[in-house]
C-alpha cells in the first residue's frame, strides 16, 4: 500500500497526530498509522483503567484538537461526566476521547479506503 503519509506508532501521539492532520490533508492525500498494538491511543500512560491515576495537567489545559481549545472540556460535558476544566481527569478518558473521535472522523465508511486505517479495540 502506497499512501502520502504514514505515522508510527499507536499510542495517543500518533491517533492524536493522525486526527489533526486529516482536517488539513487534500481529498488527494492519503494517511496510514501503522501500530504493533491493537490498543490504539492507549500505549504506557492511558492504558490504565484504575480510575485514581489522573493525568497532571487540568481538563480546562488539555485538548485533543489543535485549533479548538475546549475541545476536552466539551467532551466532559456530553459526556455527563463529574469532571469540569480545573479537575485532573483519569487517565483513561484521554482514551476515550480518542477512540471516539477516531471512530467519526477515521472509520466512516467513506473514508475507509483513503485512510487504510483499522477499528481501534
Ligand atoms: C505513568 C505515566 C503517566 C503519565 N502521565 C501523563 C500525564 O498525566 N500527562 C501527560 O501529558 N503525559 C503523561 N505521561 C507521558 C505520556 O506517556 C505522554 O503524554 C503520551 O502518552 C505519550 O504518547 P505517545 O503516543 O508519544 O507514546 P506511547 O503512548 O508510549 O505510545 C507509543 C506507541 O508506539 C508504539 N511503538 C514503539 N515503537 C514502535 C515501532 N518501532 N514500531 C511501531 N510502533 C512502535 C508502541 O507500541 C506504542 O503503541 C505519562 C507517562 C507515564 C509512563
Amino acid at each position: 500500500m502506497q499512501v502520502d503519509i504514514a505515522v508510527i506508532g499507536g499510542g495517543f501521539s500518533a491517533v492524536a497526530t493522525v486526527i489533526n492532520v486529516l482536517d488539513r490533508l487534500g481529498q488527494d492525500k492519503s494517511i496510514a498509522l501503522v501500530s504493533r498494538s491493537s490498543g490504539l491511543g492507549r500505549g504506557v500512560a492511558y492504558s490504565t483503567t484504575e480510575a485514581k491515576h489522573r493525568l497532571n495537567v487540568p481538563a480546562g489545559r488539555m485538548s485533543l484538537l489543535a485549533d479548538k481549545a475546549d475541545h476536552l472540556c466539551q467532551w466532559l460535558a456530553e459526556e455527563a461526566t463529574e469532571f469540569g476544566p480545573e479537575d485532573f481527569i483519569p487517565g483513561s478518558y484521554m482514551v476515550a476521547i480518542c477512540r471516539k473521535r477516531w471512530r467519526t472522523d477515521c472509520c466512516a465508511p467513506t473514508t475507509a479506503p483513503k485512510y487504510g486505517s483499522s477499528t481501534p479495540t
